[in-house]
């Protein structure tokens, strides 16, 4: 498995507000079926990547 790079988040925002429910953050991805949390562009760029397999971690 492949874990992200140490460094800082790529923080992202959303163009319609926060939502009410945590969960609407995150995403099960397609190619792999690990949950994908759309506020970090790492994970979401990772994640687009055909062929991909899961992150060793998302939460460090
Ligand atoms: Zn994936």
């Amino acid at each position: 498995m492949t874990k992200l790079p140490d460094f800082a988040p790529i923080p992202g925002e959303r163009h319609d507000g926060n939502p009410t429910d945590e969960r609407e953050n995150f995403y099960t991805c397609p190619t792999c079926g690990q949950l994908v949390d759309m506020r970090d562009l790492r994970q979401v760029i990772w994640h687009e990547r055909p062929m991909h397999k899961p992150l060793l971690s998302v939460v460090d």
